[in-house]
Protein backbone atom coordinates (compact mmCIF):
# COMPACT_ATOMS: atom_id res chain seq x y z
CA UNK A 1 0.00 0.00 0.00
CA UNK A 2 1.48 3.42 -1.11
CA UNK A 3 2.29 5.84 2.04
CA UNK A 4 -0.26 8.35 0.05
CA UNK A 5 -3.47 5.53 -0.07
CA UNK A 6 -6.61 6.83 0.67
CA UNK A 7 -8.12 5.54 3.75
CA UNK A 8 -11.17 6.90 5.23
CA UNK A 9 -11.37 7.78 8.75
CA UNK A 10 -13.01 3.96 9.39
CA UNK A 11 -9.76 2.33 8.02
CA UNK A 12 -11.17 1.57 5.08
CA UNK A 13 -9.08 1.60 2.18
CA UNK A 14 -10.20 2.87 -1.30
CA UNK A 15 -8.95 1.45 -4.21
CA UNK A 16 -12.26 1.53 -6.38
CA UNK A 17 -13.61 4.37 -8.28
CA UNK A 18 -17.00 4.59 -10.10
CA UNK A 19 -16.68 7.33 -12.88
CA UNK A 20 -19.93 8.77 -14.04
CA UNK A 21 -19.36 10.15 -17.44
CA UNK A 22 -22.64 11.67 -18.54
CA UNK A 23 -26.00 11.75 -16.63
CA UNK A 24 -28.17 10.96 -19.84
CA UNK A 25 -29.06 8.12 -20.93
CA UNK A 26 -31.39 6.53 -24.03
CA UNK A 27 -33.83 4.72 -21.59
CA UNK A 28 -36.03 6.23 -18.78
CA UNK A 29 -36.39 2.94 -16.15
CA UNK A 30 -38.74 3.71 -13.66
CA UNK A 31 -37.10 3.19 -11.06
CA UNK A 32 -34.30 5.29 -12.09
CA UNK A 33 -35.86 8.71 -13.97
CA UNK A 34 -38.76 10.01 -14.27
CA UNK A 35 -39.93 10.03 -17.72
CA UNK A 36 -39.19 13.80 -18.68
CA UNK A 37 -35.54 14.69 -17.05
CA UNK A 38 -33.77 17.92 -16.69
CA UNK A 39 -30.16 17.08 -17.89
CA UNK A 40 -27.19 18.42 -16.87
CA UNK A 41 -26.18 21.10 -19.31
CA UNK A 42 -22.88 20.61 -20.96
CA UNK A 43 -20.77 23.11 -19.31
CA UNK A 44 -21.22 21.30 -16.01
CA UNK A 45 -20.08 18.00 -17.25
CA UNK A 46 -16.27 17.33 -17.21
CA UNK A 47 -14.31 17.46 -20.31
CA UNK A 48 -12.35 14.32 -21.29
CA UNK A 49 -9.16 15.37 -19.97
CA UNK A 50 -11.08 16.86 -16.62
CA UNK A 51 -12.39 12.90 -16.37
CA UNK A 52 -9.07 11.44 -17.50
CA UNK A 53 -7.49 13.92 -14.89
CA UNK A 54 -9.80 13.10 -11.98
CA UNK A 55 -9.40 8.98 -12.72
CA UNK A 56 -5.56 9.58 -12.73
CA UNK A 57 -5.41 11.43 -9.09
CA UNK A 58 -7.33 8.35 -7.83
CA UNK A 59 -4.97 6.14 -9.50
CA UNK A 60 -2.08 8.06 -7.99
CA UNK A 61 -4.02 7.53 -4.78
CA UNK A 62 -3.63 4.03 -4.84
CA UNK A 63 -7.22 2.89 -6.60
CA UNK A 64 -6.50 0.15 -9.10
CA UNK A 65 -10.24 -0.55 -10.68
CA UNK A 66 -12.46 1.91 -12.21
CA UNK A 67 -16.04 1.46 -13.86
CA UNK A 68 -16.97 3.70 -15.81
CA UNK A 69 -21.11 4.61 -15.67
CA UNK A 70 -23.68 7.00 -15.79
CA UNK A 71 -26.30 7.67 -16.93
CA UNK A 72 -25.27 5.68 -20.21
CA UNK A 73 -21.93 5.41 -20.57
CA UNK A 74 -22.06 4.25 -24.54
CA UNK A 75 -24.12 7.37 -25.08
CA UNK A 76 -21.12 9.92 -24.60
CA UNK A 77 -19.54 10.93 -28.00
CA UNK A 78 -16.20 10.39 -26.69
CA UNK A 79 -15.97 7.54 -24.74
CA UNK A 80 -14.02 5.01 -26.34
CA UNK A 81 -11.05 8.06 -26.43
CA UNK A 82 -11.23 8.25 -22.56
CA UNK A 83 -11.30 4.69 -22.40
CA UNK A 84 -8.01 4.20 -24.47
CA UNK A 85 -6.05 6.93 -22.40
CA UNK A 86 -7.53 4.88 -19.05
CA UNK A 87 -6.30 1.14 -20.78
CA UNK A 88 -2.91 3.24 -20.84
CA UNK A 89 -2.82 2.99 -17.33
CA UNK A 90 -4.18 -0.76 -17.55
CA UNK A 91 -0.97 -1.23 -19.80
CA UNK A 92 1.30 0.51 -17.26
CA UNK A 93 0.42 -1.96 -14.71
CA UNK A 94 -1.17 1.02 -12.63
CA UNK A 95 -4.52 0.02 -13.01
CA UNK A 96 -5.86 -3.78 -12.27
CA UNK A 97 -9.18 -3.25 -14.01
CA UNK A 98 -11.46 -1.25 -16.19
CA UNK A 99 -14.64 -1.65 -16.63
CA UNK A 100 -18.11 -0.66 -17.30
CA UNK A 101 -22.30 -0.71 -16.43
CA UNK A 102 -24.05 -0.55 -19.73
CA UNK A 103 -27.68 -0.77 -20.68
CA UNK A 104 -26.33 -2.95 -23.32
CA UNK A 105 -28.28 -0.13 -25.90
CA UNK A 106 -25.15 0.86 -28.13
CA UNK A 107 -22.98 -2.60 -27.12
CA UNK A 108 -23.40 -3.64 -31.06
CA UNK A 109 -21.04 -0.56 -31.80
CA UNK A 110 -18.56 -0.81 -28.96
CA UNK A 111 -17.79 -4.46 -28.02
CA UNK A 112 -15.08 -4.86 -29.91
CA UNK A 113 -13.14 -1.58 -29.05
CA UNK A 114 -13.65 -2.54 -25.53
CA UNK A 115 -12.14 -5.80 -25.49
CA UNK A 116 -9.17 -4.49 -27.64
CA UNK A 117 -8.86 -1.66 -25.14
CA UNK A 118 -8.28 -4.44 -22.33
CA UNK A 119 -11.43 -4.67 -20.92
CA UNK A 120 -12.43 -8.08 -19.44
CA UNK A 121 -16.07 -7.90 -18.10
CA UNK A 122 -18.56 -5.50 -17.87
CA UNK A 123 -22.55 -5.51 -16.27
CA UNK A 124 -25.29 -5.35 -18.51
CA UNK A 125 -28.64 -4.35 -16.68
CA UNK A 126 -31.10 -6.01 -17.95
CA UNK A 127 -34.46 -7.02 -15.83
CA UNK A 128 -36.91 -8.32 -18.19
CA UNK A 129 -36.68 -10.92 -21.44
CA UNK A 130 -40.27 -9.81 -22.07
CA UNK A 131 -39.96 -7.89 -24.91
CA UNK A 132 -43.59 -5.90 -23.92
CA UNK A 133 -42.19 -5.64 -20.24
CA UNK A 134 -38.95 -4.25 -21.46
CA UNK A 135 -40.64 -1.24 -23.19
CA UNK A 136 -43.39 -0.63 -19.97
CA UNK A 137 -39.97 -0.99 -17.68
CA UNK A 138 -37.85 1.59 -19.73
CA UNK A 139 -40.25 3.06 -21.81
CA UNK A 140 -38.40 2.14 -25.16
CA UNK A 141 -38.71 -0.53 -27.16
CA UNK A 142 -35.02 -1.99 -27.57
CA UNK A 143 -34.46 -5.33 -26.09
CA UNK A 144 -33.62 -6.74 -29.41
CA UNK A 145 -30.97 -4.04 -29.58
CA UNK A 146 -29.73 -4.76 -26.18
CA UNK A 147 -29.83 -8.85 -26.86
CA UNK A 148 -28.04 -8.33 -30.14
CA UNK A 149 -25.26 -6.01 -27.73
CA UNK A 150 -24.83 -9.04 -25.57
CA UNK A 151 -24.32 -11.41 -28.26
CA UNK A 152 -21.35 -8.70 -30.09
CA UNK A 153 -20.04 -8.56 -26.52
CA UNK A 154 -19.58 -12.60 -25.72
CA UNK A 155 -18.61 -12.97 -29.34
CA UNK A 156 -16.05 -10.16 -28.75
CA UNK A 157 -14.76 -12.38 -25.30
CA UNK A 158 -16.21 -10.25 -22.86
CA UNK A 159 -17.28 -11.92 -19.70
CA UNK A 160 -20.54 -10.35 -18.74
CA UNK A 161 -22.62 -9.89 -15.79
CA UNK A 162 -26.18 -9.45 -15.51
CA UNK A 163 -27.55 -6.93 -13.55
CA UNK A 164 -31.45 -7.55 -12.69
CA UNK A 165 -33.09 -5.07 -9.99
CA UNK A 166 -36.32 -7.09 -8.61
CA UNK A 167 -39.34 -5.48 -9.03
CA UNK A 168 -42.34 -6.21 -7.18
CA UNK A 169 -45.54 -7.45 -9.88
CA UNK A 170 -42.63 -7.01 -12.59
CA UNK A 171 -40.16 -9.32 -12.69
CA UNK A 172 -40.69 -11.42 -9.40
CA UNK A 173 -42.39 -13.95 -11.18
CA UNK A 174 -39.55 -14.24 -14.04
CA UNK A 175 -36.49 -14.33 -11.91
CA UNK A 176 -35.95 -18.42 -12.56
CA UNK A 177 -36.22 -18.22 -15.84
CA UNK A 178 -33.78 -15.21 -16.29
CA UNK A 179 -31.37 -16.54 -13.99
CA UNK A 180 -31.38 -19.71 -15.89
CA UNK A 181 -31.21 -18.19 -19.40
CA UNK A 182 -28.35 -16.04 -18.06
CA UNK A 183 -26.48 -18.96 -16.42
CA UNK A 184 -26.88 -21.19 -20.04
CA UNK A 185 -25.03 -18.42 -22.15
CA UNK A 186 -22.42 -18.47 -19.48
CA UNK A 187 -22.97 -15.35 -17.75
CA UNK A 188 -23.10 -14.60 -14.15
CA UNK A 189 -26.23 -12.36 -12.22
CA UNK A 190 -26.87 -10.19 -9.48
CA UNK A 191 -30.16 -9.22 -8.03
CA UNK A 192 -30.56 -5.71 -7.11
CA UNK A 193 -33.10 -4.25 -4.16
CA UNK A 194 -34.16 -1.17 -5.34
CA UNK A 195 -33.13 1.72 -3.79
CA UNK A 196 -34.96 5.26 -2.87
CA UNK A 197 -33.10 7.00 -4.80
CA UNK A 198 -34.47 10.37 -6.73
CA UNK A 199 -37.79 11.18 -7.56
CA UNK A 200 -39.40 9.31 -9.69
CA UNK A 201 -42.91 8.91 -11.30
CA UNK A 202 -43.98 6.11 -9.30
CA UNK A 203 -43.92 5.17 -5.29
CA UNK A 204 -41.18 3.04 -4.35
CA UNK A 205 -42.92 1.21 -2.35
CA UNK A 206 -44.95 -0.33 -4.93
CA UNK A 207 -41.48 -1.40 -6.80
CA UNK A 208 -39.80 -2.89 -3.63
CA UNK A 209 -39.34 -6.17 -3.09
CA UNK A 210 -37.22 -7.57 -0.61
CA UNK A 211 -34.53 -10.21 -2.17
CA UNK A 212 -34.88 -12.28 1.66
CA UNK A 213 -38.09 -13.15 -0.07
CA UNK A 214 -36.65 -13.49 -3.57
CA UNK A 215 -34.08 -16.05 -2.10
CA UNK A 216 -36.44 -17.87 -0.01
CA UNK A 217 -38.79 -18.59 -3.30
CA UNK A 218 -35.71 -19.82 -5.58
CA UNK A 219 -34.46 -22.24 -2.62
CA UNK A 220 -37.71 -23.51 -3.04
CA UNK A 221 -36.54 -25.25 -6.38
CA UNK A 222 -33.20 -24.83 -6.15
CA UNK A 223 -30.06 -25.46 -4.26
CA UNK A 224 -27.86 -22.41 -3.43
CA UNK A 225 -24.61 -22.86 -2.00
CA UNK A 226 -23.22 -19.45 -0.46
CA UNK A 227 -19.83 -19.25 -2.03
CA UNK A 228 -16.40 -16.80 -0.35
CA UNK A 229 -15.87 -14.99 -3.25
CA UNK A 230 -16.01 -11.39 -2.49
CA UNK A 231 -15.16 -8.46 -4.79
CA UNK A 232 -15.07 -6.07 -1.94
CA UNK A 233 -18.10 -4.99 -3.00
CA UNK A 234 -21.75 -5.43 -1.41
CA UNK A 235 -22.47 -8.60 -3.40
CA UNK A 236 -22.80 -12.07 -1.50
CA UNK A 237 -22.53 -14.79 -3.95
CA UNK A 238 -24.20 -18.55 -4.24
CA UNK A 239 -23.80 -20.61 -6.71
CA UNK A 240 -26.84 -21.98 -7.97
CA UNK A 241 -25.90 -25.76 -7.88
CA UNK A 242 -28.90 -26.71 -11.08
CA UNK A 243 -27.40 -24.53 -13.31
CA UNK A 244 -23.67 -24.24 -12.15
CA UNK A 245 -24.02 -20.42 -12.35
CA UNK A 246 -23.21 -17.60 -9.76
CA UNK A 247 -25.97 -15.71 -8.12
CA UNK A 248 -25.31 -12.42 -6.33
CA UNK A 249 -27.53 -10.64 -4.19
CA UNK A 250 -27.43 -7.03 -3.33
CA UNK A 251 -29.13 -6.00 -0.35
CA UNK A 252 -29.03 -2.85 0.66
CA UNK A 253 -32.29 -2.47 2.47
CA UNK A 254 -32.69 -6.14 4.25
CA UNK A 255 -28.78 -6.42 4.71
CA UNK A 256 -26.15 -3.70 5.27
CA UNK A 257 -23.34 -4.21 3.59
CA UNK A 258 -21.07 -0.86 4.06
CA UNK A 259 -18.20 -2.33 6.77
CA UNK A 260 -15.67 -3.26 3.45
CA UNK A 261 -17.04 -0.61 1.86
CA UNK A 262 -13.64 0.08 -0.72
CA UNK A 263 -14.68 2.75 -2.87
CA UNK A 264 -16.48 6.26 -4.07
CA UNK A 265 -18.56 7.45 -6.75
CA UNK A 266 -17.54 10.66 -8.61
CA UNK A 267 -20.57 12.14 -10.76
CA UNK A 268 -20.10 13.73 -14.32
CA UNK A 269 -19.68 16.95 -13.12
CA UNK A 270 -16.89 16.05 -10.78
CA UNK A 271 -18.59 15.23 -7.20
CA UNK A 272 -17.10 12.82 -5.41
CA UNK A 273 -19.98 10.75 -3.34
CA UNK A 274 -18.16 8.52 -0.96
CA UNK A 275 -21.74 7.09 0.09
CA UNK A 276 -24.54 6.20 -2.44
CA UNK A 277 -26.67 6.83 0.44
CA UNK A 278 -25.63 10.54 1.70
CA UNK A 279 -26.28 13.69 0.05
CA UNK A 280 -22.88 15.60 1.14
CA UNK A 281 -20.16 15.77 -1.39
CA UNK A 282 -16.94 17.40 -2.17
CA UNK A 283 -17.09 19.30 -5.39
CA UNK A 284 -13.75 18.10 -7.88
CA UNK A 285 -15.15 20.49 -10.50
CA UNK A 286 -13.59 23.61 -8.58
CA UNK A 287 -10.36 21.85 -8.22
CA UNK A 288 -10.26 21.17 -11.82
CA UNK A 289 -11.01 24.32 -12.99
CA UNK A 290 -9.00 26.52 -10.43
CA UNK A 291 -5.00 27.78 -10.67
CA UNK A 292 -3.93 24.84 -9.20
CA UNK A 293 -5.70 21.72 -10.27
CA UNK A 294 -3.23 18.80 -8.79
CA UNK A 295 -2.91 20.46 -5.46
CA UNK A 296 -6.37 21.12 -5.00
CA UNK A 297 -7.20 17.43 -6.14
CA UNK A 298 -5.19 15.92 -3.63
CA UNK A 299 -6.57 18.07 -0.85
CA UNK A 300 -10.26 17.79 -2.10
CA UNK A 301 -9.57 14.10 -1.56
CA UNK A 302 -7.91 14.10 1.60
CA UNK A 303 -11.22 15.82 2.88
CA UNK A 304 -13.66 13.06 1.37
CA UNK A 305 -11.27 10.20 3.21
CA UNK A 306 -12.18 12.15 5.68
CA UNK A 307 -15.93 12.98 5.82
CA UNK A 308 -16.98 9.47 4.28
CA UNK A 309 -19.79 7.97 6.51
CA UNK A 310 -19.63 4.89 8.11
CA UNK A 311 -22.52 3.39 6.74
CA UNK A 312 -26.28 4.54 4.63
CA UNK A 313 -29.36 4.78 6.23
CA UNK A 314 -31.89 3.80 3.69
CA UNK A 315 -35.26 2.51 4.18
CA UNK A 316 -38.38 1.69 1.90
CA UNK A 317 -41.17 2.05 4.68
CA UNK A 318 -43.52 4.87 4.00
CA UNK A 319 -45.66 5.08 0.85
CA UNK A 320 -45.60 8.31 -0.87
CA UNK A 321 -42.34 9.08 1.38
CA UNK A 322 -39.42 10.91 -0.38
CA UNK A 323 -36.56 9.78 -1.57
CA UNK A 324 -33.59 9.35 1.05
CA UNK A 325 -31.61 11.17 -1.47
CA UNK A 326 -32.40 13.40 -3.56
CA UNK A 327 -30.58 12.83 -6.67
CA UNK A 328 -30.94 9.88 -8.90
CA UNK A 329 -28.83 6.89 -9.16
CA UNK A 330 -28.01 8.05 -13.07
CA UNK A 331 -26.50 10.93 -11.69
CA UNK A 332 -24.21 9.10 -9.04
CA UNK A 333 -23.72 6.42 -11.39
CA UNK A 334 -24.78 3.21 -10.56
N1 LIG B 1 -27.21 2.97 -17.70
C1 LIG B 1 -26.35 1.98 -17.18
C2 LIG B 1 -27.13 0.76 -16.77
O1 LIG B 1 -28.34 0.82 -16.64
O2 LIG B 1 -26.46 -0.25 -16.54
C3 LIG B 1 -25.46 2.44 -16.04
C4 LIG B 1 -26.05 3.35 -15.01
S1 LIG B 1 -27.38 2.65 -14.06
C5 LIG B 1 -27.78 4.02 -13.04
C6 LIG B 1 -26.49 1.51 -13.05
C7 LIG B 1 -27.31 0.48 -12.31
O3 LIG B 1 -28.11 1.14 -11.36
C8 LIG B 1 -28.24 -0.33 -13.18
O4 LIG B 1 -27.97 -1.70 -12.97
C9 LIG B 1 -29.60 0.03 -12.68
O5 LIG B 1 -30.48 -1.05 -12.78
C10 LIG B 1 -29.32 0.43 -11.26
N2 LIG B 1 -30.31 1.33 -10.66
C11 LIG B 1 -30.78 2.50 -11.14
N3 LIG B 1 -31.66 3.06 -10.27
C12 LIG B 1 -31.73 2.23 -9.21
C13 LIG B 1 -32.45 2.25 -7.99
N4 LIG B 1 -33.26 3.23 -7.67
N5 LIG B 1 -32.27 1.21 -7.13
C14 LIG B 1 -31.42 0.18 -7.43
N6 LIG B 1 -30.72 0.12 -8.57
C15 LIG B 1 -30.87 1.12 -9.45
FE1 LIG C 1 -30.64 4.63 -17.99
FE2 LIG C 1 -29.32 2.85 -16.54
FE3 LIG C 1 -31.06 4.54 -15.38
FE4 LIG C 1 -32.01 2.65 -16.95
S1 LIG C 1 -30.89 2.34 -15.04
S2 LIG C 1 -32.60 4.80 -17.01
S3 LIG C 1 -30.44 2.45 -18.45
S4 LIG C 1 -29.18 5.10 -16.36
Amino acid sequence: MSDNALTDSFGRQITYLRLSVTDRCDLRCRYCMAEHMTFLPKRDVLSLEELESVAGAFIDRGVRKIRITGGEPLVRRDIATLLARLSRRLKSGDLDELTLTTNGTQLVHHADVLRELGVKRINVSLDTLDDKKFERLTRRNVLSKVLRGLDAAQSAGLKIKINVVALKGVNDQELPSLIEWAHGRGMDVTLIEVMPLGEIDEDRTDQYLPLTAVRDALETQWTLTPMTMRTGGPSRYVRVEETGGVLGFITPLTQNFCEGCNRVRVTCTGRIYTCLGHDDFIDLRAALRGPAPEAALATALDRAMATKPERHGFQIKTPGAAPAVARHMSVTGG
